[in-house]
Order: C-alpha cells, then sequence, then structure tokens
C-alpha cells in the first residue's frame, strides 16, 4: 500500500478531522499545505487499519506498505503494525 506519487491531499472538511487530527496549514498555504505532517499520519493509521481489517479476512497474509514522500515520517500516534 501507498500513496499516489504527487500527493495532493483533499481540502474537504472530513478529510481534515480524519482520525481527529487536523493539518496545521490551509489549502491557501500551497506546498506547505500539501507537505502538512497530518497527512502522512492519517495515512499511516488508514494502511495500519486497512492490514487490521485484511489480517481478519485473510490469516497469515502480509501486506507491504512503502514510506514515501507524505509517510516518510514514521508514524507518530502507534509503534507497531499488525
Ligand atoms: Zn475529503
Amino acid at each position: 500500500m501507498g500513496h499516489a506519487d504527487g500527493f495532493r491531499p483533499c481540502q474537504c472538511k472530513e478529510c481534515a478531522a480524519l482520525y481527529g487530527i487536523q493539518p496545521t496549514t490551509k489549502p491557501t498555504d500551497g506546498i506547505a499545505f500539501n507537505n502538512d505532517r497530518a497527512w502522512g499520519e492519517k495515512i499511516w493509521i488508514m494502511h495500519r487499519d486497512l492490514a487490521l481489517r485484511l489480517m481478519k479476512d485473510r490469516p497469515g497474509k502480509k501486506v507491504m506498505m512503502t514510506s514515501y514522500g507524505t509517510t516518510l515520517q514514521p508514524p507518530q500516534s502507534f509503534r507497531e503494525f499488525p
């Protein structure tokens, strides 16, 4: 799992509030908004949750995740993947 090359975050209120993590920048901040660390954390959490779901649906299988661009920084809200 990974995210799109040249990641551009959604600008809707639901995505801004996803997982209770708020970006500290605004869409009008341009590249700073695209690179806001909140997006990487949201992607990590989403990928972890998908891995948890797949662990139930496909026991014994593995998921590969990429740390790239928006997700270069490791997740800050958790330390281990299932
Ligand atoms: Zn959205």
